[in-house]
């Protein structure tokens, strides 16, 4: 199902569908003759140089469709309303860039896109579950319902202080809290570069929610749906944009825009950002920069000790 504008919904097959935005997105992420593998080759190092992507990072989606002049608009509006669900944002806001790296990620096709980032689901209870099963792993100490207010360091460690006045001390710490929207309510002595600040103060453009339905009738379906504690306006409006004749036996969602700690969200990985995938990438390289600095601190004492073996001897 489609919706263009004020017009009707308008209904699709999946397999059309699939063709028109895989022909699209092929003209769409092809810029001067520069294929999309040979704009970001590497999307998970997209700074990897010669970064011929970098060129056209002042563009956004809109500017790059504006460009594109062998399709219709329907199909232009068609392929954006599927480029606004990577940020949650308008083609006029989202970067030609940040959907490059989705395309690239996906295999450079708008299927392999979707098949690894919408397609599956976690079964039995999706993120309940898979975050239960972490909590089953950690064996850690855990601190619930502590918001950080600030993180001063020295060349001792790092101290931790929570809004209720509790500190904690620790040699390094890994800080997982979301970075552009959330990090600027933190005070840190040591500040994050100046370009990290100007993000911060901008802020993330996504500003989306994901509202579950319970149907009576499997169907596909997106759409911008306005407040979410209006329970009469969200159903209304799935009828009207999604699905006129579908039974909605319930919904579920979290509005993460107004939830202080997550704003809507924006995360630190290179990659996957804006994935769970990502924060899982992230959360396994942090730890090992600790290690190695850990590592590094020891050496000069180890160097030490094997000194004083030879000299003793
Ligand atoms: C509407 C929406 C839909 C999404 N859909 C998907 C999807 O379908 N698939 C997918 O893979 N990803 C999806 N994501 C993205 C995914 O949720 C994030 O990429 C992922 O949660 C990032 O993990 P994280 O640990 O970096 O950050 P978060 O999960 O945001 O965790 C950060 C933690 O820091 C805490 N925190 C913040 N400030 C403070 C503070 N001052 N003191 C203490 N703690 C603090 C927060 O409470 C939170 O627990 C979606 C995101 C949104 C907003």
């Amino acid at each position: 199902m489609f919706k263009q504008g004020k017009a009707p919904p308008r209904e699709i097959s999946i397999d059309k569908a699939g063709d028109f935005l895989e022909r699209v997105a092929q003209s769409f992420f092809t810029v001067d003759g520069h294929s999309s593998r040979k704009l970001m080759p590497y999307p998970h190092d997209p700074f990897k140089r010669p970064a011929l992507c970098m060129k056209y990072s002042h563009l956004s989606v809109k500017d790059r469709l504006d460009n594109l002049h062998e399709f219709s608009d329907w199909e232009k509006n068609f392929f954006e309303s599927n480029t606004n669900t990577f940020g949650s944002a308008l083609g006029k806001d989202t970067a030609f860039t940040g959907a490059l790296r989705w395309y690239a990620l996906g295999g450079n096709s708008m299927a392999g896109l979707f098949e690894m980032a919408v397609f599956y689901k976690i079964e039995n209870g999706c993120m309940t579950s898979f975050a239960r099963a972490i909590l089953g792993d950690y064996k850690g100490d855990m601190l619930f319902g502590a918001p950080i207010k600030d993180v001063t360091q020295n060349k001792l460690g790092v101290r931790v202080t929570t809004k209720s006045g509790q500190d904690i001390k620790a040699r390094y710490v890994v800080s997982t809290i979301p970075f552009i929207n959330c990090l600027g309510d933190v005070k840190f002595d040591n500040p994050v570069s100046p370009i990290r600040q100007s993000a911060i103060r901008k802020g993330h453009i996504n500003k989306g929610a994901k509202i579950h339905f319970r149907l009576k009738a499997t169907e596909p379906g997106y759409g911008h749906l306005g407040d979410k504690e209006n329970h009469r306006q969200i159903i209304d409006h799935f009828r009207k944009d999604i699905h006129p004749s579908a039974a909605v036996e319930a919904y579920v969602t979290h509005d993460w825009t107004n939830d202080p700690y997550t704003k809507g969200g924006a995360d630190w990985e290179v990659g996957w950002r804006g994935f769970v995938d990502g924060a899982i990438e992230q959360g396994h390289q942090a730890p090992q920069s600790v290690v190695a600095a850990l590592k590094l601190e020891l050496r000069p004492k180890l160097i030490q000790m094997d000194t004083w073996l030879w000299g003793s001897q």
